[in-house]
Parts: structure tokens; C-alpha cells; sequence
């Protein structure tokens, strides 16, 4: 992992998410606007879903800039 991830914390979550690798390819916005809003600042929000929902997201991200850990 490069030393510029960022991290995004909620109930039973971690999101962390790697800027540089990031094809914005907006599958996480689709998949989950409520959670990935480009228009926001932190434009993610961990708390705004269940980590179920956001982790079968995360795993549509082609480029793996989006990745987490169940906490
Ligand atoms: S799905 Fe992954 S590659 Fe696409 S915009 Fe989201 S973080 Fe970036």
C-alpha cells in the first residue's frame, strides 16, 4: 500500500482509498451515492450505509483503489 491512502471510518468499517490508482470509473458512486459523493467533502461517508452494502460495492471497484476491513 502507498503511503497516500486515505481513511474513512464508520460502525464495522474501514474504508481506506488510493487517490493515485483511482480510474474513476464511478462504479462506487453508482453503486452507492449515499455513501460515494464526489460533491462532498470527505466524499466518503462510511456512516451513511452497512458495511455489508458498502464492502459489496468496494468490490466492484476496478482499479482496487477502494478497499476496507471489517472492523
Ligand atoms: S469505483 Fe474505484 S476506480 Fe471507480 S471511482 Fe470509485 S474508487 Fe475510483
Amino acid at each position: 500500500m502507498s503511503e497516500n491512502i486515505k481513511t474513512y471510518e464508520a460502525e464495522g468499517i474501514k474504508v481506506y482509498w488510493e487517490p493515485n490508482i483511482c480510474e474513476h470509473a464511478a462504479e462506487c458512486v453508482k453503486g452507492l451515492p449515499s455513501v460515494f459523493n464526489t460533491q462532498k467533502r470527505p466524499w466518503i461517508s462510511p456512516e451513511n450505509a452497512t458495511a455489508e452494502k458498502i464492502m459489496e460495492v468496494i468490490d466492484r471497484c476496478p482499479s482496487r483503489a477502494l478497499t476496507y476491513e471489517q472492523k
